[in-house]
């Protein structure tokens, strides 16, 4: 199947941080792609800004070099690349002094369309909406983009939001959440409201329970000051993993709009119930034989911070009341994986003999490493000698099914190009950031309250033992990680 690459309109994106690890490792690699595959016109110009002095032939070798490393090479590359570059300039901009913000007004054109990428800390975030107001750049119809996190608490997302919308309309504002990029993430949405064969099943009677994991095998690699202030809950849960569950559990939407998708969402997170302490195991990887553990790596002997974090979840509405949701993130863990596992509840009786427990069909929507859809059924074992059943899995790899093109898309490339398309569908309303942190931030506060401290595990391992015994004392299992 060739996937249909349709060109966006001419633009002028701004890229503030453009000497960052994000913009060099991701921003630019996407935005090279889109161009090889002939989504971005010819007229679109990317205007790199940082505070690092230099001009716009040295920020086109930088690219270039960042796009050598972290792009596949290809047959035509080095054309391709030479006249990509040709789109890029560069403009130095301290975004908290006056310097640099006409010379960047100048490079604009009038009459394309013009978005902000923002690519640097959160701290910056509401200097750089008001200079871009104070400068007439906030036009109408600009928009901006805001990389997480969103704030570290409810009163700080809102504090964020309030900066943002000072200067820019909701609809002007793209907030960033890179799951929701993922091609199996929006195929979730597809598999659920373009199909009529699961939509019956997709309820409290029929699923036994949900099972969210995003499993990393590295370890805090470099970002330990930030991580150690953080934790999985800010990092991992309070956004990915929310939003995922958002899309297992909202209602379908009316219509496949921005907001009637934000509108269901929404109303998920504001169904979930507070999280008894005793519904969360949080984790900690200690040190193995030969490295060091999460303490050494952020460099705080007592932290108290977890890198693990396993929680049952309650939505509290008709459709679920009665199906858990099981999340799980952390580091160190013996696999990188991230999956939505739906559980489907055990057949009620069963018709042939001596074959045990019938267990029930697992719908797994894959994330990473391979993006695709796999549905665990039960058979009958093929060949002689009566009949016995096993469990195969019917499994799409989206690699496969689908062809190169969506192989190689990566979440960073697909939502840019929804920002100069002006979708916000895959990007996180104010209300729906607050909403997550209103639910998350009494947990955090309870642990710093009383002290808790997180269970130490092993690396390479699923976490500490205290998740384990989060299922099994439901009667369940966790799904092995590492396949
Ligand atoms: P980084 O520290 O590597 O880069 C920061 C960029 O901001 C640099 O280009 C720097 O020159 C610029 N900058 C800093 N202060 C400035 C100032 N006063 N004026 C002008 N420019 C200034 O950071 P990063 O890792 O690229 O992350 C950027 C943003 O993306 C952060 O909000 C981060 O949380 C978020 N993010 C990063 C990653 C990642 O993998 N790196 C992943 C998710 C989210």
């Amino acid at each position: 199947m060739v996937s249909r690459v349709i060109p966006v309109d001419p633009f002028d994106l701004v890229l503030f941080g453009a000497t960052g690890d994000l913009a060099k490792r991701k921003i630019l690699p996407g935005l090279f792609h889109r161009f090889e595959v002939g989504q971005m016109p010819s007229e679109a110009r990317i205007i790199g800004s940082a505070r690092t002095e230099m001009d716009a032939e040295t920020f086109r070798q930088v690219t270039k070099d960042a796009i050598e490393q972290f792009t596949p090479d290809s047959p035509n590359r080095a054309k391709t690349l030479a006249q990509f570059l040709e789109r890029l300039d560069y403009v130095t901009v301290d975004v908290s002094s006056d310097q640099g913000w006409q010379t960047l007004a100048d490079a604009l054109r009038p009459d394309v369309v013009r978005a902000f990428y923002l690519s640097v800390g959160p701290s910056l975030f509401a200097d750089i909406a008001g200079r871009l107001h104070d400068c007439g750049l906030a036009t109408p119809d600009s928009r901006i983009v805001v990389e997480k996190p969103f704030g570290r608490d409810l009163s700080s997302a809102r504090a964020l939001n309030e900066g943002l919308r000072a200067c820019f309309e909701e609809h002007q504002i793209y907030r960033i959440d890179h799951y929701l990029g993922k091609e199996t993430v929006q195929n979730l949405m597809a598999l659920r409201f373009a199909n009529s064969l699961f939509e019956p099943l997709w309820n409290a009677t029929h699923v036994d329970h949900v099972q969210i994991t995003v499993a990393e095998s590295i370890g805090i690699d470099g970002r330990g000051a930030y991580y150690d202030q953080s934790g999985a809950m800010r990092d991992m849960v309070q956004n990915h993993l929310v939003q995922l569950l958002c899309l297992t559990a909202m209602e379908p939407p009316s219509k496949f709009t921005p907001n009637a998708v934000r509108d269901e969402k929404v109303k998920v997170i504001e169904a979930l119930d507070p999280v008894e302490p005793g519904d969360i195991a949080r984790g900690q990887y200690r040190a193995d034989a030969g490295g060091d553990g999460y303490r050494d790596h952020v460099g705080n002997p007592s932290s108290n911070t977890e890198s693990f974090i396993a929680m049952k979840v309650s939505v509290a509405n008709w459709r679920w009341s009665g199906t858990p949701f099981y999340l799980r993130t952390g580091k160190r863990l013996r696999a990188r994986e991230s999956e939505i596992a739906v559980v489907f509840r055990d057949p009620p009786h069963t018709i042939f003999p001596n074959v045990g427990r019938l267990r029930g069909n697992v719908l797994v929507i894959r994330l990473q490493p391979d993006e695709g859809i796999t549905l665990r059924t039960t058979i009958k074992d093929p060949g002689p000698g009566g009949l016995r059943l096993s469990e195969v899995s019917l499994d799409m790899s989206f690699a496969d099914a689908l062809g190169a093109d969506v192989r190689q898309q990566d979440a960073y490339e697909r939502l840019v190009m929804d920002v100069i398309r002006g979708d916000q569908t895959l990007f996180m309303r104010g209300d729906e950031v607050e909403a997550a942190w209103a639910w998350v931030d009494p947990i955090i506060r309870n642990w710093e309250e009383t002290g808790d401290q997180p269970a130490a595990y092993d690396p390479g391992t699923s976490g500490p033992e205290e998740a384990l015994m989060l299922m099994h004392r439901d009667g369940r299992r966790w799904r092995h990680i590492g396949g």
